[in-house]
């Protein structure tokens, strides 16, 4: 198969391991890897560049937003000397609208930024990561993918059990120092007299979303959305692969392994 034209999508568990998964494929196949976390960092940027004074909630409207070209007509002014594509930033500000509240964003706004960043990127040679998380986005994905001539090549699982997420996640720390950033874990990968950070020396912490209550929150979420998303795909005939997040012995080697072991059969290679 050629290189680079394949699109796969990694799903699991948040804490199953999915990034080693993704780096592997990515070099074997010469794909890049769009996460809607870097998604909604790119629009979010783009939209807080030229937002001057101006608050998101201003554009909304009802359920919605006003017209595209409203917003656009705010926006346009500031987007041309700072170099920002103008239908970036009407997308940044909606998404602005949810996420600076800590609101749970909608999935047809989620779906608009995807779409624009799916295009962007050609629609081919990607993995993607974080999405879809809802049987809707699936449905809408489907829908993008038959538009824009693109397939969907697979669906990667990696698999892995609650508790063992839950041991592994909890026992993760981290260096607050912002120029360094070093990941630590209790048991297995322990700070300096179980505290301080080895590489500066700064007190580790524990990140806020690593507690157990929010973990298994979700946990939960997985198997509400994005289990029954998974199957939507699966259902419309996108193979799907299922890889477990522990191995034996944790080494790149073993991973790639695992992950080709499972694929080849499925894309070649
Ligand atoms: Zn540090």
């Amino acid at each position: 198969m050629d290189q680079g034209t394949l699109n796969i999508v990694v799903t699991g568990k948040s804490g199953a391991g999915k990034q080693p998964r993704i780096d592997v494929l990515a070099a074997t196949y010469g794909l890049r890897q769009l996460s809607t976390g870097n998604i909604f960092r790119e629009y979010l940027g783009a939209f807080k560049q030229v937002r001057g004074g101006l608050e998101a909630a201003k554009f909304h409207r009802g359920d919605g937003f006003v017209p595209d070209a409203e917003i656009r007509a705010a926006l346009a002014p500031a987007c041309g000397p700072a170099g920002v594509d103008p239908d970036a930033a009407v997308l940044g500000l909606k998404a602005a609208r949810y996420v600076d509240g800590g609101r749970f964003v909608p999935d047809d706004i989620t779906n608009a930024l995807f779409a624009s960043a799916f295009r962007a990127a050609g629609g081919k040679g990607l993995v993607l990561d974080g999405y879809p998380r809802t049987p809707d986005q699936s449905d809408f994905l489907l829908g993008l993918a038959r538009e824009t001539g693109s397939r969907l090549d697979l669906v990667l699982l990696v698999d892995n059990e609650d508790e063992a997420i839950v041991a592994r996640t909890i026992g993760r720390r981290i260096c607050p120092n912002k120029d360094c950033g070093k990941v630590f874990h209790l048991e297995f990968k322990p700070p300096r007299d179980g505290k301080y950070c080895t590489a500066c020396g700064s007190e580790v912490i524990l990140r806020s979303d690593d507690t157990e209550e929010k973990i298994r929150t979700r946990l939960e979420e997985f198997r509400a959305k994005a289990l029954p998303a998974i199957r939507r795909l699966v259902g419309a005939g996108i193979p799907q692969v299922v890889v477990p997040g522990n191995l034996p012995v944790f080494s790149d080697e073993a991973v790639r392994e695992s992950v080709l072991g499972a694929v080849r059969p499925v894309l070649g290679g």
